[in-house]
């Protein structure tokens, strides 16, 4: 295509640049939007989902703790005022702690605080009596209790589930407790932790105290966690979600649950980052699958702009090509434009130069055309001369002036000359042909330039015209003769202006040798 416009963007290329502005655009704006949505759903499903996960998680540790509770239930019934035979508290113990498989060790307490049994028998605490706050919650409480973590006498940090033991007339005569130990393997552990680590995710119980009891990390294990959102309200006894930082200080999506019984929280959570991670993939999926039709629309952007700008380019070239060769009106027609604006460019276009052009012809030949006979002027003769040089076409030029004209206007009146000079035009422009070229030099003088004619068929034609203007009936004037000198233009190199003056030569020896007559120069 050619540039119609040099260094400026034409219609196509703006068409272009802006469809795909505008879908660049869009484009991002789709991208974005979804962005944004997709983002908060998958938030808003993230937290949904482990406040969900730790509600599961806390019903499933009450069930467990219910379980625990009913078995040392069964124990302490059992044991119920055989607290003095430690035969049967062995017994007891060893069964507890193998059958149910609950707790790290079973152990019997009697009512002054004196370990009396315990399963496995490894650990060398019989005989001991319990010290410390946390130690004695179980001896003090004299109900069915869930204990706060403390170290046991054997050394392991531990939680207990403890029972009480009441003789048949209701006196107390100590409990019987499983326990569990938090730094190691143990049930609560198995239980929670089948499930941690389930794609990024993870969850810890803090006791009411908001100290860790359970973490994946044993490392943890024991710390109390204080400026933690999540632990702060299921501490709390509530449940819900929200977003938290977590102590390394990263954004985490938490959902929590409290266990009624124990008044324990356990904690489900996934970092912010992991859980997002899958939206980066389903963007990139997008902007692969966009791509193919991104293409063939950007194609048809392409096709589409090259229609709508093909009849304003080729009317802009037509007008570009019209400044140097008019001719091409007839290129202009052939553009079709398609759509309203072009029709009525092209329309208005075809008018306007219409008017312009027809108004230069005016003017044109109204310069070249002398207004009283409709003959050529003097201009328009050099014009002439000028085609004939051009195309190297010979010719005979006649110069001719008529006879003692003065004497005409003296007699007649001015306007009988001028009635008489157009007479005489009308008689020379039959006599000559077609392709001839007649002319009123000034005055009662005229030229005819006789194209492609030699002197000897151009002094003919002279004395044909002579002849007549001599044998004319005018209206005004009763008779009048002219007098002609001939010359010869053979093309070539001899100057136009030389042949013109001998023709005026021959003019000048034609009057002077009586007038009424014809002379050809002697070229
Ligand atoms: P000759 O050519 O035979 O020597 O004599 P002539 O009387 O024709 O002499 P000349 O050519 O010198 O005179 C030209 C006269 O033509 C002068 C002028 O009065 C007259 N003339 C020139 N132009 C016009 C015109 O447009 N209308 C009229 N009526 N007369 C004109
Ligand atoms: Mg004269
Ligand atoms: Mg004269």
């Amino acid at each position: 295509m050619i540039e119609v416009s040099g260094d400026k963007l034409n219609l196509r290329r703006l068409i272009l640049l802006l469809c795909l502005f505008t879908a660049f655009i869009t484009l991002i704006n789709a991208f974005y939007s979804m962005y944004r949505v997709q983002r908060e759903l998958i938030i808003a499903n993230t937290l949904a989902s482990n406040q969900v996960y730790a509600e599961k998680m806390a019903e499933m540790t009450d069930a467990f703790l219910t379980s625990a509770l009913n078995q040392l239930a069964f124990s302490a019934a059992v044991l119920s005022d055989k607290i003095a035979d430690p035969e049967l508290l062995l017994a007891e113990t060893e069964r507890l702690k193998k059958q149910t498989d609950s707790f790290n060790s079973v152990v019997v307490v009697n009512a002054d605080g004196v370990i009396k049994a315990i399963a496995p028998q490894t650990l060398p605490v019989t005989g001991i009596a319990l010290t410390g706050v946390n130690s004695l919650q179980s001896l003090t409480a004299q109900k069915p209790l869930i204990t706060d973590p403390f170290v046991s006498p054997a050394g392991n940090y531990i939680t207990s589930i403890s029972y009480p033991i009441f003789s048949a007339s209701g006196h107390y005569q100590g409990f019987v407790s499983g326990t569990i130990y938090l730094e190691q393997e143990n049930m609560l552990a198995t239980l929670l932790g089948k499930h941690s680590y389930r794609d990024g995710s993870y969850l810890y119980v803090v006791d009411h105290n908001r100290t860790l009891i359970y973490h994946p990390d044993h490392r943890r294990i024991g710390q109390v966690i204080t400026k933690n959102a999540a632990i702060n309200a299921v501490a709390r006894g509530e449940s819900g979600h929200i977003e938290t930082l977590n102590v390394f200080g990263t954004e985490m999506l938490a959902g929590y649950a409290p266990v009624k019984q124990s008044g324990w929280g356990i904690v489900a959570q996934k970092p912010r980052a992991e859980a997002l991670m899958v939206l980066d993939d389903q963007l990139l999926q997008v902007v692969w699958q966009s791509i193919p039709i991104g293409i063939v629309t950007l194609i048809i952007i392409w096709i589409s702009a090259i229609f709508i700008s093909k009849p304003l380019w080729q009317l802009a070239s037509a007008v570009k090509k019209l400044e140097s060769d008019s001719s091409l009106m007839d290129e202009m027609k052939l553009v079709k434009p398609w759509y309203f604006e072009a029709a009525h460019l092209k329309q208005s276009f075809l008018r306007a130069f219409g008017v312009a052009s027809n108004t230069i012809d005016r003017l044109q030949s109204d310069s070249l055309t002398d207004a009283m006979t409709g003959l050529l002027n003097r201009r328009g003769l050099e014009k002439s001369i000028e085609s004939f040089t051009v195309r190297q076409m010979p010719f005979s030029v006649l110069a001719l002036d008529l006879d003692y004209f003065k004497k005409v206007n003296d007699t007649y009146g001015h306007d009988a000359g001028d009635e008489l000079l157009r007479e005489v035009s009308s008689l020379m422009k039959q006599q000559a042909r077609e392709q001839d070229i007649v002319c009123r030099a000034g005055g009662e003088e005229f030229i005819l330039l006789l194209s492609n004619t030699h002197i000897a068929r151009a002094y003919e034609v002279a004395e044909r015209i002579r002849a007549s203007v001599a044998n004319h009936s005018f209206t005004m004037v009763p008779a009048i003769t002219i007098s002609i000198g001939v010359a010869y233009w053979s093309a070539g190199d001899e100057a136009i202006e030389s042949v013109m003056k001998k023709a005026d030569m021959a003019l000048y020896q034609a009057k002077h040798n009586g007038r009424n007559r014809t002379e050809m120069s002697d070229c």
